[in-house]
C-alpha cells in the first residue's frame, strides 16, 4: 500500500483551482453559475475582488477527503487578507451551503483590525467568524451561543471558551485549517442526503456538482463612506423599472448594520438619508454597472456589493427573483431593447406561470391560515362567505356578497349557483370532475378532493383538517393554484394582462406549429377565448344549455313523454333555444371553426333528486308526485358513466340529435348571412363503433339536406368522431370512413383505459402518486404510456384510412403543457382545452417549436 493512500486527506495537484481571469477556463458545467458570472463581470472590467474558483470535480473529491492545495490557493491573495467562499452550483435556483464569511480572522488579524477598524468593527466581524464556523464546519449546536452578551467587554474571550468547551479544541488560528476545514465542510453539506433530495425537487440531476469560489473581503475600511448592499434596476413583483434594494453604511453605527436591522435608501427619499445623498458618484457606478451587467448578461441582473472609502466593489451578480408577471414583462423588455431576440424571450417564461396573472393570487408573503387542502383544479384565489347550496350562492350574488360554494361534489344543477360563486370547493373529485371541469372553463378558483376536511352539509359546518368549525357566512379563501383552503382573507394580488403579455404571446404565435383552440359552451367562454386569441371551439359541451330554469322544465317534458310525437313537441320549444345558442356562438367567434358535441350526459341527470324538487316536477307535468318519483328511479343505472349516454342515446332517442343538428345547421344559415360563412362542425360523443356513426350520419345527413331544402340556402358542416372510448381508438380505421375529424376525449379514455372513475379519483390520488403507483395524476398529465399508446394507434390508424383527416384533443390534457408535446409529437392538428388556460398552451406549444428549431 502506497504511503499517501493511508493519509486521510491526499493532496492533488491544484490546477482545478483557477484564479477567475478574463481568459482563465471557467464554464458553469464545470464550476457552477456564480464562478461564470464573476467571469464575465471580470471581462466587463467591473471592480470584483480577487477570486478563485474549484470545479465541481475538486469539491467532490474534497467531500472524500482529497484535499486541494491550500497554501497555493492563499498565495493568490495579498498577505493577511480575509476570505470568503460562496457556493456555485450550475443553477442558483439549486441552493447550496450557506457562504461563509471573515476566513483568516484570529487572535493576531483581531487585534491588528482593531487599530484599523477599531474595536467593535474588528470584534464584531471575529464574533461572526467563530459563530459560523461554530455552526456549518464544527457542526455543533446553534443555540450555545445564546447566552452571549454581545456589550460585555469580554463577549470575543467568552465566544472562544464557549467554543472550546463544547468543540472540546481550541478555536483554530491558522487560517490554512480554517480554509481547508471550511471547504471542506461546504463540499459535504452539498453531499448530504437532505440537500440532495431538496436540490432534486428543484429539478437538479442526482450528481448535480458543487463548485465553490473564495474571494477576497473588502472589509470597507477608511474615512470615506463605506458599506454595503444589494441594487437592481427593476422591482421583482412587476419587472417594471424601479431602482430596488438596500444599503448598510457604516455611518448608521456598527450596531444597526451588524443587526441588519437599519438600511438606507437607494435614492433620494424624504423619509431619511439615501446612498445617492451619501456617495452620489457611488451610487451613479453601481447604476451604470447594472445597466452594463443587463446588456451584456443578457438579463436584469442584482449587484451585491461594497462600497470602501467612497469606492464601489461588486463582489456577486446574481438573477434577480422575479415573480412571474416581472419575467414576462423583463423578458419582452429585453426583448425590445434588442438585447435577446423575441424567440429567446419566449422561451425565458415559465408557461405554467403564466396561468397566475390571469387571476387573483394571494399575495406572495400573505399570512395563510391552512385549514385544508385538496386537488388544486383551477388556478387563482377568492375570498368569500360560505355557502352550502347553488341556491345560496345565486342569493349571496344577488345582495353583491362574495361567496364560496362548498359542495360534496358539483352537478349539472349546479351550474348556475357556479357562476354566482367566487370559488368552489368540494369533498370529492379530481382534475376532470365536474366541479373542476367547470371551474376551469370559468376561470372560477376551485380546489376539489379537499378530503381531508369533514364536509357536515346537513349541520352547515365545515370542519378544519386541525378540527375548527367554519359555519354558513364564515369567510374563507380557496387558493385553486396551490389547492389550499384558508381562514379569512389574506391579501390578494389582481390578475394583469397587460401589453407585455398579449406581445409576449404574439411572439409565441409566430413560432407554433400546432393550432390552440379552446373549451366554450356559453356566450362568456367564448368571449374569453376570443380575447386569448384561440383559434376556434374544439368542443362545445351542449348539455349546459339545458340547465337554465326555462329549458329545464321542458327538457324534463321530453325526457318523460311516452310518445314520440310528445317528446317532439317538447324539442320542438327547445328549437329556437339551442339556435339562438348556436348562432351567438358562431356570430362571437367570427368565421372560426367552432365544434358542436351533440348531447352527452345521461339524461337522468336533468331529473331532480330531492323530495322538493319532485314535487315541483309534478307540478309542471300535471302528474301524481308518485308517478315522477317510480319514472326518475326507473330511469337510474348503476353505472351511468358507463350506460345510456353518448350516442347510445343518439342511436336510442335519435329527435335529440334531429333537433340538434337542426339548430347547428339553422343558426349557420342565419349567422353567415350578415357574417363570414360558417363551417360548423358536428361531433358525435362517445362512439365504440362504426354502425353508430353510421346510423347517426345518416339522420344528420338527412336533417341538413332537409334545411337547405326548407331554407333554399346551401352550406357545408364537417362530421366528426369523439374517440374517447379504447374500442374506438383501436377500430379508428373504420371509424375514420365516415368522418372528417377525430377528436380525442382524454377525460373518459383516461377513465375507461384505467378503469379509474374520473369523479372518484381524487380519494386516492395523492396518495398513489405519493406512493408512485402513477407518476402523476392521469386525468392531469397524460398517461403517455397507457392512454396515449391508444392515441397513436387511433392516429395510425386513421390517417391510414384518411389522409387528410384531422386530429385533435380536447379532453382536460389539452392545456397541460407535457401532454401537448405529445400531441406535436404523434401530429394532432389542434389541441383544444378550457379557456383560461389557453395562454398557457400557446406558449408552451411555442417552446416546443423552438427547441426543435434550434436542436
Ligand atoms: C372527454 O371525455 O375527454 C371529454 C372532453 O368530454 P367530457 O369531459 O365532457 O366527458
Ligand atoms: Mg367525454
Amino acid at each position: 500500500m502506497s504511503r499517501g493512500s493511508t493519509l486521510l486527506s491526499t493532496q492533488i495537484p491544484d490546477q482545478r483551482v483557477t484564479l477567475i481571469s478574463n481568459t482563465a477556463p471557467i464554464s458553469t458545467p464545470t464550476h457552477g453559475g456564480r464562478a461564470k458570472c464573476l467571469q464575465r463581470l471580470v471581462r466587463l472590467n467591473l471592480p470584483v475582488p480577487r477570486t478563485v474558483a474549484l470545479s465541481f470535480d475538486t469539491v467532490h473529491k474534497l467531500a472524500s477527503g482529497a484535499l486541494p492545495d491550500i497554501a497555493k490557493i492563499i498565495r493568490n491573495f495579498a498577505p493577511d487578507t480575509l476570505l470568503c467562499v460562496r457556493p456555485s452550483s450550475e443553477d442558483p435556483d439549486w441552493g447550496g451551503p450557506s457562504a461563509i464569511l471573515n476566513i483568516g480572522m484570529n487572535d493576531a488579524r483581531h487585534l491588528e483590525l482593531c487599530q484599523d477598524l477599531g474595536e467593535e468593527a474588528a470584534t464584531s466581524a471575529y464574533l461572526r467568524f467563530i459563530q459560523a464556523y461554530a455552526v456549518h464546519v464544527a457542526r455543533l449546536d446553534p443555540d450555545m451561543f445564546d447566552d452571549l452578551d454581545e456589550a460585555a467587554p469580554s463577549v470575543l474571550a467568552d465566544a472562544l471558551a464557549t467554543y472550546e468547551q463544547e468543540a472540546e479544541e481550541a478555536f483554530p488560528q491558522d487560517p490554512e485549517r480554517q480554509l481547508s476545514e471550511v471547504l471542506r465542510s461546504m463540499a459535504r453539506a452539498w453531499e448530504g442526503t437532505t440537500a440532495r433530495l431538496l436540490r432534486q425537487a428543484k429539478g437538479a440531476p442526482v450528481d448535480a456538482g458543487l463548485g465553490l469560489v473564495v474571494q477576497a473581503m473588502v472589509l470597507g475600511l477608511g474615512a470615506g463612506e463605506c458599506g454595503s448592499g444589494v441594487l437592481q434596476l427593476v422591482s421583482s413583483e412587476t419587472g417594471l423599472p424601479q431602482i430596488t434594494g438596500r444599503y448598510l453604511s457604516q455611518s448608521q453605527g456598527r450596531e444597526a448594520l451588524e443587526r441588519g436591522a437599519a438600511s438606507l435608501f437607494l435614492e433620494r427619499d424624504p423619509r431619511g438619508p439615501s446612498l445617492e445623498e451619501l456617495a452620489p458618484e457611488a451610487f451613479a457606478e453601481l447604476k451604470a454597472h447594472a445597466a452594463l451587467m443587463r446588456r451584456k448578461l443578457r438579463t436584469e441582473m442584482q449587484i451585491e456589493f461594497t462600497i470602501e472609502n467612497g469606492a464601489v466593489h461588486i463582489l456577486d451578480g446574481v438573477r434577480v427573483r422575479r415573480t412571474p408577471r416581472a419575467a414576462v414583462r423583463i423578458a419582452v423588455s429585453l426583448a425590445e431593447d434588442g438585447i435577446i431576440t423575441p424567440q429567446e424571450a419566449v422561451m425565458r417564461v415559465e408557461p405554467r406561470a403564466l396561468s397566475e396573472l390571469l387571476h387573483r393570487q394571494v399575495a406572495e408573503g400573505a399570512a395563510r391560515d391552512i385549514i385544508g387542502h385538496g386537488v388544486a383544479a383551477s388556478p387563482g384565489a377568492a375570498t368569500g362567505r360560505i355557502v352550502f347550496s347553488a341556491a345560496d350562492a345565486q342569493a349571496s350574488a344577488a345582495r353583491n356578497e362574495p361567496c364560496i360554494l362548498v359542495r360534496r361534489e358539483t352537478t349539472p344543477e349546479d351550474v348556475r349557483g357556479m357562476h354566482a360563486a367566487n370559488a368552489v370547493l368540494t369533498e370529492r373529485g379530481g382534475m376532470t370532475s365536474h366541479a373542476a371541469v367547470i371551474g376551469r372553463g370559468l376561470g372560477l378558483p376551485c380546489v376539489v378532493g379537499a378530503a381531508n376536511m369533514r364536509f357536515q352539509l346537513q349541520r352547515k359546518t365545515l370542519m378544519s383538517s386541525d378540527g375548527r368549525a367554519f359555519r354558513e357566512g364564515d369567510t374563507i379563501t380557496v387558493d385553486g393554484t396551490n389547492g389550499q383552503v384558508l381562514s379569512g382573507s389574506p391579501d390578494m394580488v389582481e390578475a394583469m394582462l397587460d401589453d407585455s403579455f398579449q406581445t409576449l404571446l404574439a411572439w409565441a404565435d409566430a413560432e407554433r406549429d400546432i393550432g390552440i383552440r379552446a373549451n366554450a359552451d356559453t356566450p362568456a367562454d367564448a368571449q374569453t377565448a376570443r380575447n386569448f386569441a384561440a383559434q376556434g371551439i374544439g368542443l362545445c359541451r351542449t348539455e349546459h344549455m339545458f340547465f337554465e330554469a326555462d329549458r329545464l322544465t321542458v327538457m324534463r317534458e321530453m325526457i318523460f313523454a311516452d310518445a314520440a310525437q310528445d317528446r317532439r313537441a317538447a324539442l320542438d320549444l327547445l328549437l329556437p333555444m339551442q339556435r339562438a345558442d348556436f348562432t351567438e356562438l358562431f356570430s362571437i367567434m367570427q368565421g372560426l371553426p367552432v365544434c358542436i358535441r351533440l348531447f352527452d350526459p345521461p339524461l337522468h341527470e336533468f331529473l331532480p333528486t330531492d323530495r322538493a324538487g319532485m314535487r315541483d316536477l309534478a307540478e309542471a307535468l300535471d302528474l301524481p308526485i308518485s308517478d315522477v318519483t317510480r319514472r326518475v328511479e326507473a330511469m337510474g343505472e348503476y353505472n351511468p358513466m358507463l350506460g345510456m349516454r353518448g350516442v347510445r342515446l343518439g342511436v336510442t332517442v335519435p329527435e335529440i340529435y334531429d333537433m340538434q343538428a337542426r339548430a347547428i345547421f339553422e343558426a349557420t344559415i342565419d349567422a353567415s348571412r350578415d357574417g363570414d360563412p360558417v363551417v360548423p362542425e358536428v361531433m358525435i360523443p362517445l362512439v365504440s363503433a362504426k354502425r353508430e356513426v353510421e346510423l347517426v350520419r345518416a339522420r344528420i345527413d338527412a336533417v341538413a339536406a332537409a334545411v337547405r331544402h326548407e331554407r333554399g340556402r346551401d352550406f357545408t358542416y364537417r362530421l366528426g368522431v369523439m374517440v374517447e372510448t379504447p374500442r374506438a381508438c383501436l377500430r379508428a380505421d373504420e371509424i375514420a370512413q365516415h368522418a372528417h375529424f377525430l377528436s380525442f376525449g382524454t377525460n373518459d379514455l383516461t377513465q375507461m383505459t384505467y378503469g379509474l372513475s374520473r369523479d372518484d379519483a381524487g380519494r386516492f390520488m395523492s396518495d398513489y402518486v405519493r406512493l408512485e403507483v402513477f407518476p402523476e395524476d392521469p386525468f392531469h398529465v397524460l398517461d403517455i404510456d397507457g392512454v396515449g399508446e391508444l392515441l397513436r394507434i387511433g392516429v395510425e390508424r386513421g390517417r391510414a384510412r384518411h389522409e387528410g383527416l384531422t386530429m385533435s384533443i380536447c379532453g382536460e390534457h389539452g392545456g397541460n403543457p407535457e401532454s401537448i408535446a405529445f400531441c406535436r409529437s404523434v401530429g394532432f392538428d389542434y389541441v383544444s382545452c378550457s379557456p383560461f388556460r389557453v395562454p398557457v398552451a400557446r406558449l408552451a406549444a411555442a417552446q416546443l417549436a423552438i427547441r426543435d428549431k434550434i436542436g
